[in-house]
């Protein structure tokens, strides 16, 4: 079962380290990296190695991968110290035009070290 890989695709490129990235966490299915603009003292994407232009795509085509997103981020948040009793992380899929999705390989969002707003707006 082939790799599904767009070479035009940034966060492909990112996986395959054509575009260099502060890598924080790896795993068989996904690779996580800092937001090169970050939106909270920790800003962690992780990706599946595999192109999905969202989330939902990822669901249907590797449903194992899109589990395996949320095991990462949870390594992350012990990893960088924003889980815990006092403290605590959202995940975000932005998904589409009005949920601002700029870049159209599934990623998911790990934000923390701050106190988040809600509604996020
Ligand atoms: P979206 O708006 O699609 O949910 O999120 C895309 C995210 O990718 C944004 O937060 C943006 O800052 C981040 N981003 C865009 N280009 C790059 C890049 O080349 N490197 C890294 N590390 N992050 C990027
Ligand atoms: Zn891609």
């Amino acid at each position: 079962d082939p790799t599904p890989f767009d070479p035009e695709c940034l966060f492909c490129k990112i996986v395959t380290g054509d575009v260099p990235a502060t890598i924080v966490h790896e795993s068989e299915t996904t690779v996580a990296f800092r937001d090169l603009n970050p939106q909270a003292p920790t800003h962690v994407l992780v990706i599946p190695r595999s192109h999905f232009a969202n989330a939902a795509d990822l669901a249907v085509g590797e449903p194992a991968t899109a589990a395996d997103l949320f095991d990462a981020a949870r390594e992350i948040a012990v990893q960088e110290g924003i889980d815990g009793p006092d403290a605590g992380y959202r995940m975000v899929f932005n998904t589409g035009p009005a949920a601002h999705q700029t870049v159209f390989h599934a990623h998911l969002h790990v934000l923390g070290g701050r106190s988040m707003t809600w509604p996020p707006g």
